[in-house]
């Protein structure tokens, strides 16, 4: 394997979904849902191939897609976006960030991540050959340690990469923390990458695209998929929104990574970003019921819950079960008790400081939630 990507093991997801099949354990890690995506989006896939719409896509994406994303951006943001020069779309949410560093990164400039992170940050930003510096977000909130962020900005700050609401710990960027990391990229010229897939399973208060605040349209890429909201994490499609000028840089990688995107899954994906609000307000209901499963049953196993506002995660600390760390409680969840979580280290710079931590997903139907609280209450 190439040195830029040595240190980089098997990605936890793919671990600890393989264990779970091993040991015939519920599987409450990787997050994707058990349960299908809607009907009408299945129904415009098949539709689509039928009509013949099997052969390479435009490279940036199918017309239909670009408008219908631009769109849904409008009535989420209220941002007015051109379809045509504005918005890419990408084999996945995963595809758009790489495009993105790839695009507009260059080797040796620095670029800002938040801990814990999705693991494909740090290495992506290594396949770029980006200096990666890292703040801290920590328990029990998960705030943004504003003074630390701006200590950490110099003239070689290219972007600052975060997400909200964020894996793995739920937590949703409040507006003053975007309103600080706001001004911080203006007066310094750093760029905002802004990952924002959950934005649909928003909870506690209202999800805000760092790129809707004064100044901030012309400096961010916002990032974005259908996975999470419609549970069709296996189709891949995601988008990259930004100025022209960004747009260029996403493009020129996105076309040499994947060149264009399956075509029928965009025609389908265009007609699930029209579903009609009340889709979107179900989704919302159904997974909040989901959450509270999850929340109020490990509480009563015994672990300290952390708030999650957002995502379909929630994190917990795991110690007063005895276990050395996130680790080696993974494991034992996974053998002794049948049930299969994240442990988070893997999500930080130095991994010591995810030791504590693990964390589950309630995107799956409520009796497998049910079950594998009975689990570990009896178990644990
Ligand atoms: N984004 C999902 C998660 O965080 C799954 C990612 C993956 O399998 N690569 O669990």
């Amino acid at each position: 394997v190439a040195k830029r990507l040595e240190k980089f093991k098997t990605t936890i997801f793919t671990q600890m979904s393989s264990l779970a099949i091993k040991h015939g354990a519920i599987n409450l890690g990787q997050g994707f849902p058990n349960f299908d995506g809607p009907d009408f989006v299945k129904e415009a896939a098949i539709q689509a191939i039928r009509d013949g719409n099997n052969q390479y896509a435009r490279g940036y994406g199918v017309p239909d897609l670009n408008s219908a994303v631009a769109h849904r951006f409008k009535k989420d943001s209220g941002l007015t976006v051109d379809p045509e020069k504005e918005v890419t779309v990408t084999s996945g949410c995963t595809e758009a960030i790489a495009a993105t560093i790839l695009g507009l990164i260059n080797p040796g400039d620095e670029v800002i991540v938040f801990a814990p992170f999705y693991d494909s940050y740090e290495a992506t930003l290594s396949m770029a050959g980006a200096n990666i510096k890292c703040v801290t977000l920590k328990p029990p909130n998960f705030a943004v340690p504003i003074d630390e962020l701006k200590s950490l900005v110099s003239k070689n700050t290219r972007a600052i990469l975060m997400n909200t609401p964020h894996n793995p710990t739920g937590k949703m960027f409040t507006r003053q923390e975007l309103d600080e990391i706001a001004s911080l990229c203006i007066e310094n010229d750093v760029l905002v990458f802004s990952d924002e897939v959950y934005d649909k399973l928003a909870f506690e208060m209202d999800h805000i695209s760092i790129a809707s605040l004064p100044g901030m349209y012309e400096r961010t890429v916002t990032l974005n998929s259908l996975g999470k909201t419609f549970s069709l994490t296996g189709w891949k499609i995601g988008w990259a929104i930004a100025p022209p000028h960004l747009t260029w840089g996403v493009r020129q990688a996105h076309s040499y990574l994947t060149f264009a995107t399956s075509t029928p899954m965009q025609y389908a994906a265009a007609a699930a970003l029209r579903a009609p609000d009340s889709y979107y307000e179900e989704l919302r209901r159904d997974y909040n019921s989901k959450k509270n499963i999850l929340v109020e049953g490990l509480k009563s196993v015994g672990f300290t819950v952390y708030p999650s506002s957002g995502t379909y995660f929630v994190v917990v600390d795991h110690t007063k079960f005895g276990m050395e760390n996130d680790v080696a409680f993974c494991e034992y969840l996974i053998k002794e008790v049948g049930v299969v979580a994240i442990p988070t280290s893997v999500f930080y710079l130095n991994p010591e400081e995810g030791k504590n931590l693990v964390r589950f997903t309630f995107c799956k139907d409520e009796g497998t939630l049910i079950s594998a609280v009975e689990r570990m209450k009896e178990k644990l």
